[in-house]
């Protein structure tokens, strides 16, 4: 019988082959799409990707993954927000939370009541004592949010460290068994119609051809359909993030069960910790033009919370992104579409965002005949290229505003020339406070607020509307706000004891 369904051949079975895989055949009609997924067990996948953002909870609950079962396949803790340590000047530490400081009152941002109390002298407590995560992190402590918006424990969400190959395995087996078709074997050739220019298929060493009409890649760093067919430059960063390297290791635990990963800068960079449930990820992405490898498997080896439970394994990038991402009917998500070096951890909500504006661009299956829109492949690459800025210009702030003297990747980093859309953010709010807000993309206002005030850039001026507000009152409630959270977190329980009751990984001590 023959099937004249839209024929999706997804190429790749990293993270982004099967989010793409288990997104697209939870949202697209059976009846119209055909889901067919290539993998090669002799290549493999970048084996690193530990750290997500909070979106990965709305993605695994639009496949409807049962949560406790996910983490504990996958050997998840809880992530509620990143700590920079050093990276002002050495010693200084904040956290990037997962949720609010403070709160708006009487329709002024929180941040402008906490800056005036502070321009009239008012003993108020550091910007980082109005977040939840802030002091849940600090103490080692976590339980699920509440769901009443009038609960102070509503203010903040969290997302999860795991194993990235577990997690890929995990939604192999769902997408497998929700109806995705997957063929073992390395695609060695790819044909293309003479006519459109469109891929028409893909050839594996083994002999066997898969035809289809949209072609996703999803081949991590070798692009191989879109850049290897399409002429697609590539729009290098390196200039503004020139950290190219990273050495990765997993250690022994040593210590407590932190809910936040941390990201401490170095000479040279900046080193990762991630706690999962058996072991601590660890790596150190550095600039080969300041370091060499092996002062950086030193540095990385000499920072570890326990015994190395491998050899350091290397991995060279370069930070940027693909002119475009969708080409005639190849469509690039996750590595193969660009990248961006993990500091916020940003990779797996990109492939996530785009897997979304995939489902929501999708041709419809009459393009089979009538051949695909070009206005889905440009508004799918209009999203594409400003997730990709938002993200880098947040990426950017964390480096420049250093204190670090004398070290000369940092001292690069403060004098370099920045992207003209960051100039723009940094000047609002070192006027008037104000920090980017997007409804769309990363990142959230309180998300910018953290990294400025954290990195030392305190704005000259604030909103005025909030001199309206009767001074002694507004000191009396951000006082109670602090204590609020205070007393909050010091009822909950442990993050330890979370993760063992809720979904402790077998084989795991608990
Ligand atoms: P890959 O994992 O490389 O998968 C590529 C797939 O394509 C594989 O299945 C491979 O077998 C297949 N393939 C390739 N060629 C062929 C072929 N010829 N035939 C058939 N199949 C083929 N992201 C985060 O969100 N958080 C983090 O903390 C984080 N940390 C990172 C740290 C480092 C050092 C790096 C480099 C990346 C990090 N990332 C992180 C990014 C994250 O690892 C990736 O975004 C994610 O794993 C997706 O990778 P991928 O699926 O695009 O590519």
């Amino acid at each position: 019988m023959q099937d004249d369904r839209y024929h999706i051949v997804i190429v790749g079975g990293g993270t982004a082959g099967w989010m793409t895989a288990a997104g697209l055949v939870r949202q697209l009609p059976g009846a119209d799409y055909a889901i067919t997924l290539v993998e090669s067990d002799e290549i493999g996948t970048v084996g690193v990707g530990e750290a997500t953002l909070p979106h990965i909870k709305l993605f695994n609950d639009m496949l409807g993954l049962d949560e406790a079962q996910f983490m504990r396949e996958t050997g998840a803790t809880i992530k509620l927000g990143i700590e920079f340590c050093d990276w002002d000047r050495p010693g200084d530490r904040y956290i990037h939370p997962f949720g609010a400081f403070g709160e708006p009152w009487g329709g002024v941002e929180f941040q402008n009541h906490w800056l005036r109390a502070k321009a009239n002298g008012r003993p108020v407590a550091p910007f980082q004592a109005y977040s939840y995560a802030v002091a849940a992190a600090r103490a080692n402590a976590f339980e699920l949010p509440d769901e009443n918006p009038k609960s102070i424990r509503s203010t903040y969400s969290y997302a999860y460290h795991f194993d990235a190959g577990l997690y890929a395995e995990f939604l192999r087996r769902w997408a497998t068994g929700h109806g995705v078709a997957r063929i073992e074997g390395q695609v060695c050739d790819i044909s293309r119609d003479q006519a459109s220019g469109a891929i028409a298929g893909v050839a594996l060493k083994s002999g066997v051809s898969i035809s289809g009409d949209l072609f996703v890649d999803c081949t991590g760093f070798r692009s191989l359909l879109l850049a290897g067919q399409f002429d697609v430059g590539w729009e290098d960063w390196t200039p503004w993030l020139p950290c190219d390297r990273a050495l990765a290791v997993p250690c022994a635990h040593g210590g407590d069960l932190t809910p936040y990963t941390r990201a401490t800068a170095r000479r040279a960079g900046w080193q990762w910790r991630i706690p999962l449930q058996h072991r601590i990820g660890n790596g150190y992405i550095f600039s080969s033009t300041f370091c060499s490898q092996e002062e950086a498997r030193e540095t990385l080896l000499a920072n570890l919370d326990g015994e190395a439970l491998a050899e350091p394994r290397l991995l060279r990038f370069s930070p940027g992104r693909r002119a475009c991402a969708w080409r005639s009917n190849c469509v690039a998500i996750g590595l193969a579409s660009g990248f961006l070096e993990p500091l916020e951890s940003t990779s797996i909500y990109l492939i996530q965002a785009a897997v979304i504006d995939l489902i929501n661009l999708m041709p419809s299956p009459r393009a089979v005949r009538e051949g695909i829109d070009p206005r889905l492949a440009d508004e799918f690459n209009r999203l594409t290229v400003m997730q990709y800025e938002r993200v880098r210009d947040f990426l950017v702030l964390h480096y420049i505003a250093n204190r670090r003297e004398g070290e000369p990747l940092w001292d690069y980093l403060r004098h370099m020339p920045i992207p003209d859309s960051l100039t723009h953010k940094l000047e609002l709010f070192r006027a008037r406070a104000m920090a980017p807000n997007y409804q769309y993309g990363l990142f959230a206002r309180d998300s910018w607020l953290s990294v400025l005030i954290g990195q030392g850039i305190m704005p000259a001026g604030y909103d005025r509307l909030a001199d309206t507000f009767d001074l002694d009152m507004l000191v009396a409630r951000l006082d109670d706000f602090a204590g609020r959270i205070e007393s909050s977190v010091a009822a909950m329980s442990s993050h330890a004891d979370f993760i063992a009751n809720y979904c402790a990984a077998e084989g795991v001590p608990a």
